[in-house]
């Protein structure tokens, strides 16, 4: 029943749920958890603070390090970040650090009247930044800035606040009340967010630094799809997962005809890929109507870069995962629509520079799959309208923007950049990590400390 309404999947804890795993923190001196985390929270003393039910200190704790956390409670792969660090680890399960932080988040967000206000911001310093893209890295890197006394605004291309956390990521893995929940506590802090601002269209980054910014930070994300370049490619019925998910979660289509967004759902949906990507689009498509929905990924189960959990999520909702497979054309009803997907079978061979076995085409094994949709998640890379309008910013052969890995800093002056537009699709956190090491960067320089 799930698979058919956007409702979310994973419900929280109640209170007693709560303490009971609070209480199987340790509070080990070493805490191993907080470097396991890319923004630093302070994981035991927000734990403790649950365990003895001082939930606003809770919060106050957590938030002193993430502005994000009712979104990084849900979506964070916390088993390969702070639970992977867990010191119960070698024996048993970890401290559910992520469901913890997703609680304390909520608790706050249902209990705001309980909370104390919060500490005063410092007085202006006169300095002004502007942030470009309003996804984890900007709204991180932003709230920072204005805790330190600066003036931000946020410039955000779309007409909501948000980037992936808004029209990608669906309503059931991340409702998106909690998304502009917390953009509402970035703006709390003094952060402008301006939209349908699409810079490097409407103003560039050197005519924003010439209006008075005394330094830029691109939090652009990395949002131009990756397309199989086979034959067939263009049949009507054939979407990027970007278009996919967009139409879905941030246009409403699944609320059609209430909203305007109207999406054509075939009865039997390939989602090509493995990454968490196309869980999303496979988990979509399913409680859009489709009745057969298929994730065809060239490797095996063993290499499926989605987190763990969403693949058990998608197979407990009935997708079926057609393994070692890769499509080599499409096939149309001769009016440009959709019919099929001819694949070849595929085995796997040594490592490949990624480390993982390289997939090779078995000569002869192909086959064709009669659907009617078919959506294209393999990747994304940067949007090159930003690199292509600043004048002196260096970009790699993928198209990233190049930036020091510890400060954020390009080679041009007074610009920063950070997530996505920097390490190509990568995770929410290391988005937020970026932001939150561009933004005390900006503000040495801004203090003139550099
Ligand atoms: C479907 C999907 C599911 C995912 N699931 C997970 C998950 O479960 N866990 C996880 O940790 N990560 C997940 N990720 C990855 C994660 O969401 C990204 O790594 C993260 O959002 C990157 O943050 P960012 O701030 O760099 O960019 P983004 O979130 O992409 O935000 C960039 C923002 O910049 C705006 N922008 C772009 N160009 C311009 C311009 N020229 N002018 C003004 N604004 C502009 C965009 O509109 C966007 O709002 C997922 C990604 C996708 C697509």
């Amino acid at each position: 029943m799930r698979a058919k309404n956007f409702k979310e999947v994973a419900l929280g804890y109640t209170p007693a749920m709560a303490a009971e795993e609070a209480g199987r923190c340790i509070q080990c001196p070493k805490r191993p958890c907080v470097a396991g985390c890319p923004v630093n929270i302070d994981i035991p003393e927000f734990i403790k603070a649950v365990r003895e039910g001082k939930m606003a200190e809770a919060v106050t704790v957590l938030k002193s390090k993430n502005a994000l956390p009712g979104i990084c409670g849900r979506v964070c792969p916390q088993e390969t970040q702070c639970e992977e660090q867990c010191t119960l680890l070698k024996q048993k399960a970890p401290v559910a650090i992520g469901r913890l932080e997703r609680y304390v988040a909520d608790w706050e967000r249902e209990n705001k009247a309980a909370m104390p206000p919060g500490a005063p911001l410092p007085p202006p310093t006169g300095k002004k930044v502007a942030v470009i893209g309003s996804g984890p890295s900007g709204l991180t890197a932003a709230a920072e800035l204005a805790k330190k006394g600066h003036a931000v605004s946020i410039f955000e291309a779309l007409h909501v606040g948000g980037g992936v956390l808004m029209y990608g990521i669906p309503e059931f893995r991340l409702p998106k009340e909690i998304v502009q929940n917390e953009i509402n506590f970035v703006k709390s802090l003094g952060v402008e967010l301006v939209l349908d601002a699409v810079i490097g269209k409407c103003d560039t980054i050197d005519e924003i630094l010439g209006e008075g910014y005394d330094a830029v930070f691109l939090g652009t994300g990395a949002g131009l799809p990756m397309f199989l370049n086979i034959p067939g490619e263009n049949a009507n019925g054939i979407y990027s997962a970007n278009e996919w998910l967009t139409r879905t979660n941030l246009m409403k289509a699944y609320l059609f005809p209430n909203y305007d967004t109207p999406l054509k759902v075939g009865k039997k949906v390939a989602v090509i890929g493995g990454g968490n990507v196309a869980m999303d689009a496979a988990r979509c498509a399913l409680r859009l109507g489709a009745a057969e929905v298929y994730i065809v990924y060239r490797r095996s189960e063993t290499e499926l870069p989605a987190r763990r959990e969403e693949v058990e999520n998608a197979m407990e909702e009935g997708i079926v995962f057609k393994f070692l497979t890769n499509p080599t054309k499409f096939m149309d009803d001769g009016k440009g629509w959709l019919t099929g997907m001819e694949c070849i079978q595929m085995e796997l061979g040594e490592p490949d520079a990624s480390g993982r076995r390289r997939p090779i085409a078995k000569a002869g094994s192909e086959f064709v799959m009669n659907i009617d949709t078919a959506v294209v998640a393999l990747g994304t890379t940067p949007n090159p309208l930003i690199a292509a309008t600043t004048i002196g910013l260096k970009t790699t052969g993928h198209g990233t923007v190049v930036a020091d890995e510890t400060t954020g800093k390009t080679v041009k002056d007074k610009v920063w950049a950070g997530g996505d537009i920097v390490t190509g699709a990568a995770t929410v956190i290391s988005a937020m990590g970026a932001g939150k090491r561009a933004a005390a960067d900006i503000d040495k320089y801004l203090m003139g400390k550099q």
